[in-house]
């Protein structure tokens, strides 16, 4: 495939293409922005990966460094730019609670600004935008499973509200644009998702738990384990979010996979997949934690026919070897 340059000096003076999509994707070197560069560039799109680093890594798409239908920009949502494209996967945001945390009053900018921003540039080029909201959106629910109508049930001034409201003003300002210029968007709320690529160190369940087993370390169940969460493996997350891009719906969706565990469940899982031998040892649990989440699919599946594929114990294997070779540990 030939390359198209991009930049604002060339791109004006060059015809567009029409054989293949400019494919924006903010935070593209993140863990679920890479593999989605990874199925776009597969498919021949023409990606521009944005990233400013803080959470992503070089090592997610320096795979894809050198391939012609693929570009690296290294930029911060807050600031505006000027690109050409035909659609926005707009991730760039932390995902983990303790990355969002870490820069509160950062991860509120990154959600406010970014998003406008994005949206403001889609806007202009008259292209389609995707926001990748999240179930949290939905705060500690009161209803279960959770379905696209329940409005939730977020603490506005709490520790994680700086990720929560951000994500729900992030929607509204979506949807205002939809409202006031037309403009084509899909918001998909993303559940739990794990699988290769995930940080070591971003501190959510699934990757303490892998890491900790196979270094031989007490697996960290926060508060009695009785909380439970639903585990979305990758791949089937970037089936359901290109699915929703390319269908006709606005949304919102969720987008995750509908088998619930307990931490404990979960832990005893992991310690039967990866090391038997691995012992609990229980924390103090975090603020504002969720008690239950759970997605209800069937808005996705009776518009998209989307499902997710596969079982927490294969994405686990899936994700032990990726650990492994990071880790360096056999
Ligand atoms: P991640 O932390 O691995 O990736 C986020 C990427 O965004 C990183 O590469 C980071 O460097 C980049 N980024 C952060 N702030 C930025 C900024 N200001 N400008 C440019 N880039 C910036 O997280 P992830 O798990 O890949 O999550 C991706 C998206 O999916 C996020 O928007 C997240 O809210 C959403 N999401 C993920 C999950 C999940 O379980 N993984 C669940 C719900 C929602
Ligand atoms: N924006 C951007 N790139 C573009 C177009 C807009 O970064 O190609 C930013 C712009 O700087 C603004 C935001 O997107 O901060 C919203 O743009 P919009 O045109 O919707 O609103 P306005 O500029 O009128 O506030
Ligand atoms: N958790 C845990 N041990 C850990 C990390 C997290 O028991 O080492 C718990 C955490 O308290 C929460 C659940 O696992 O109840 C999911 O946490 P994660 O940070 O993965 O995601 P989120 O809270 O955003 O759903």
């Amino acid at each position: 495939m030939t390359p198209v340059p991009s930049g604002t000096s060339t791109i004006n003076k060059i015809k567009p293409r029409t054989d293949c999509r400019r494919i924006l994707v903010t935070g593209g070197a993140g863990f679920v922005g890479s593999h989605l560069c990874d199925f776009l560039v597969a498919r021949g799109d023409y990606v521009l990966c944005m990233d400013n680093f803080f959470t992503g890594g070089k090592e997610n798409i320096e795979h894809l460094i050198g391939r012609p239908n693929f570009e690296l920009i290294r930029h911060d949502v807050t600031e505006p730019i000027r690109l050409e494209v035909d659609h926005v996967y707009h991730l760039a945001c932390p995902a983990s609670p303790v990355h969002y945390k870490w820069n509160p009053i950062m991860t509120a900018k990154t959600s406010f600004l970014g998003t406008l921003n994005m949206l403001g540039l889609a806007k202009r080029c008259k292209g389609r935008f995707l926001l990748t909201s999240t179930s949290e959106v939905y705060g500690d629910p009161l209803q279960h499973p959770q379905e696209e109508e329940y409005w939730g049930n977020v603490n506005p001034i709490g520790e994680r509200s700086c990720y929560d409201e951000g994500k729900r003003i992030a929607e509204t300002l979506t949807m205002d644009y939809f409202r006031e210029h037309g403009m084509e968007v899909r918001i998909v709320r993303i559940f739990n998702t794990y699988g290769p690529r995930m940080a070591l160190d971003d501190g959510r369940v699934v990757s303490n738990f892998v890491a900790q087993a196979l270094q031989g370390r007490p697996l960290t169940v926060y508060g009695n384990g009785q909380q439970t969460r639903s585990f979305q493996y990758i791949s089937d997350l970037i089936v359901g979010m290109v699915s929703v891009m390319e269908g006709d719906e606005i949304g919102p969706f969720n987008v995750g996979n509908p088998n619930e565990f307990t931490m404990l469940e979960l832990a005893s899982l992991v310690k039967e997949v990866v090391n038997p031998n691995a012992v609990i040892e229980f924390r103090d649990n975090t603020s504002d934690d969720p008690n239950k989440r759970k997605p209800d699919i069937s808005k996705i599946y009776k518009s998209l026919g989307w499902e997710p594929k596969v079982v927490l114990r294969d994405g686990l294997a899936h994700m032990v070897k990726d650990f492994k070779r990071r880790l360096q540990v056999e």
